[in-house]
């Protein structure tokens, strides 16, 4: 997406050759006009695949996936990111290793908001190790729902996540692919 890509050359900082900020628009200010059209890239890319609900984890997903969902017309579902498990049977939980923090949380979604009826679009900010996004399928499968898709705003593509997702089958769409960073230097492919 081009206006996206021009949006991280003009804003995004790379901090060194692994982490790329994008707080002007998307991390810490957002951007609602370019959301809309974040939203209506993946809704357009997924459409006419019957999905019924787009699920992303709290809290940087949030923006892009909230205008997904409204161009799709579903609910959205937010995972929250638990510090301990929770010891009821009302929630599906996976441990999820935290690409920005030297953690670990808990991806925790109510058994309330997921089930077997469900075929849920993942949106998440960023793709890099791709943790997150297999916490996100982990519970998609707890719960016999099906995964669509997976959209990402900014593929890291260097870092393993998407060959990741490849091999697992999963159709991953994501708007901006950087092929490397360095300080101060983003590249992408075409
Ligand atoms: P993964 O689970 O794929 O390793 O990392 C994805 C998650 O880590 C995203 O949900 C995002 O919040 C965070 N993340 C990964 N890389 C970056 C980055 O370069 N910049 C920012 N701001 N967040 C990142």
């Amino acid at each position: 997406m081009k206006e996206l890509e021009e949006r991280i050359l003009k804003e995004g900082r790379a901090l060194n050759e692994d982490v790329l900020k994008v707080d002007s628009f998307l991390n810490h200010q957002v951007d609602p006009e370019l959301m809309k059209k974040i939203g209506q890239e993946f809704a357009n890319y997924f459409a006419n695949r019957n999905i019924n609900k787009v699920i992303t984890i709290e809290s940087s997903g949030i923006a892009p996936a909230l205008a997904t969902a409204m161009c799709l017309n579903v609910p959205l579902v937010i995972c929250k990111k638990q510090t301990s498990k929770i010891l009821t049977d009302d929630f599906f939980q996976t441990e999820v290793k935290s690409f920005t923090k030297n953690s670990s949380y808990e991806l925790t979604i109510s058994k309330k908001y997921l089930s077997s009826d469900d075929n849920v679009l993942v949106i998440d900010d960023f793709l890099a190790n791709g943790e997150a996004s297999k916490g996100a399928l982990r519970v998609i499968e707890m719960a016999n729902a099906k995964c669509a898709g997976i959209g990402i705003v900014i593929e890291k593509s260097f870092q393993p996540g998407r060959k990741l997702l490849d091999e697992l089958g999963i159709d991953v769409y994501s708007l901006a692919r950087v092929k490397k960073l360095s300080e101060g230097v983003t590249e992408f492919f075409n």
